[in-house]
Parts: C-alpha cells; structure tokens; sequence
C-alpha cells in the first residue's frame, strides 16, 4: 500500500474510534424523568412537571400561628355574708402582722391592717401608718385621725360606720434607725406600696364599699392609677380598678387632702369639703342631723 493511502486509514480508524467512545458515552448516562418528559414532548409544548422526589425540596413548614395568650383572669371575690368578710379580714390581718416583704417589716412596732365597719359603703384610705398608729396598731389615732373622725361625723356617719385603712400596712419612718422620734413620718415610696399594695386589694374587695375616699397624693396616684397632682384629681369620682382582684361590683373612689395636711394647711378645709360633700350626695347623707 502506498504511504498515502496508508495514512488516510489510519485516520478514518480513528475518528471511528472517537466517535464510538461519544455515542457509548451518551448512552450509558442515564437520562432523569424530567429530560425523559421532556424529550417526549412535541415540539412547542413543555409537559407538565413529572414529580422527582430525588428534586423535591422539603422547605419546613411554618408553625401554625399560635394565638396570643390571654392573660388569666382575675379571680374574682364574691359578695360574702358578714361573717364571711369578718373571717376573711381576720385572717388576712393575721398574714400582715407577719408580713416583712419589704424593708418596713423589719422596723414596724405593730402592723396595722385596718379597721372598721365590713358591712359600710364607705372607705377611707390613707397613705401609711405613723408614730401613733405604729404603736397602738390601729390607723388614724394621732392627730390627723381625730380630725378625720370629725370630718366622717360631720358627714353624719361615726368611725364605727367607715373602713379606715392605709396602702402600706407598717410605718414608714425618714429614719428607721431612731423610730422613737416623733416627726419621723413619710409617705411609703413605690416599692413599698407595690409590696403591700395585694393586701389592700383584697380587703377591699372583701369588704366590697360602694365608694373610696382616697386620703393625700400618694393615696389617690396608687389607686386611681394616675400620676397627676392631687390638685388634678380631686373633684370627680373614678371607676376603681385593681391589680390582683376583680371586684364583685363596681367601686367609685374620689380623691382629697390628708387630714395631716389639712392640720399644717387649715384653708384647705374648704376644698375637703366640698369633697365629702360630693360622697354624701352620693351616699344621700345630709349632715349630722339628717
Ligand atoms: S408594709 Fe406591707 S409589705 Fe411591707 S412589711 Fe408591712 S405588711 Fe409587709
């Protein structure tokens, strides 16, 4: 054979060879479903997705919103028989006089709950115990407490027919560390009124009145829930509402001056009053002679 002619095989041989290689190679790999679909599809049109669960992403599912907690429900006192209420305080002033959940149980002589008629429709609510009251345990006895007694008889009701209790059941002193000095008072800061404050929520709830006088600035911020000034306040009644406790009916509070700060302050005598006045049209008292 001529040299040529010999070298012209020898590359048809191996374009053959190459060409085998490429045909077995696409051959041998196998096609996925999807290329198979699509390879079947006439001209023009594009099959529907054939599902490859090789191809399936699994996205995770969102959690099922979840409804927003309510916030349990109050609990909610009953209207109690007399009895019931006497017990109930009892037993709630026996917890107090145990009481040292803030830093005023330590430097208390006596606790002081309260006191009263549990049956009344009126309470009086003051701010905290002072010298006099830390060491008789009962609210009002000092000076500013015999003023308030005249104040309740000049509505035309005795002490005996009123519930007289503070925010803070133990004396807050200016300095705990002499508590032998009379002019140590001082109101009781948040702290401890946030501490003493369910003690106070309960007996009212318990004893259930239909109205509040709240006695001094710090008395009426904490209970009517509102930081204006007591000038502010003063001169409308408010729907009270509690923290710990759904009241078995609905409460009204009205706000006035401290009887202590009626003794440093005598012309604002004439503003408490119109104060009492607004309850008693309220309770229809008229006076002492009614
Ligand atoms: S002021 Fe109230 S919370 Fe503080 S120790 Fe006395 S009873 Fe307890």
């Amino acid at each position: 054979m001529e040299k040529n002619s010999l070298r012209r095989l020898a590359g048809e041989l191996k374009h053959f060879l190459q060409s085998r290689n490429e045909d077995e190679f696409i051959h041998t790999a196998a096609p996925t479903q999807a290329a198979a679909a699509v390879s079947r599809a006439p001209a023009g049109r594009v099959p529907p997705m054939q599902e490859d669960s090789t191809l399936r992403i699994d996205f995770p599912r969102a959690a099922a919103p979840q409804e927003t907690p309510m916030p349990a429900p109050k609990p909610q006192e009953p209207l109690m028989t007399t009895a019931q209420k006497q017990a109930a305080l009892q037993e709630l002033a026996e917890t107090i006089k145990q009481c040292s959940r803030c830093p005023l149980g330590a430097t208390r002589i006596n606790a002081v709950p309260g006191e009263g008629n549990v049956d009344t429709e009126l309470m009086f609510i003051g701010e905290g115990p002072g010298y006099d009251e830390d060491r008789q345990g009962r609210p009002f006895v000092g000076r500013a407490g015999q003023l308030l007694d005249k104040m309740i008889i000049a509505m035309g009701l005795t002490r005996e027919q009123v519930f007289i209790a503070n925010i803070a059941k133990c004396h807050p002193m200016v300095d705990p560390q002499h508590p032998e000095k009379h002019g140590n008072d001082r109101a009781p800061n948040a702290e401890e009124i946030a501490c003493c404050r369910k003690f106070l929520e309960k007996q009212i709830a318990i004893i259930c009145p239909k109205y509040i006088v709240a006695l001094g600035g710090v008395s009426a911020k904490a209970l009517i829930s509102d930081a204006k000034s007591l000038g502010a306040l003063r001169g409308k009644f408010y729907n009270l509402h509690l923290d710990s406790v759904a009241l078995p009916r609905p409460v009204e509070i009205i706000a006035t001056f401290h009887p202590a700060a009626l003794l440093r302050n005598p012309g604002w005598k004439k503003d408490a009053w119109k104060d009492l006045r607004m309850v008693m049209a309220k309770l229809g008292l008229k006076g002492p002679n009614n």
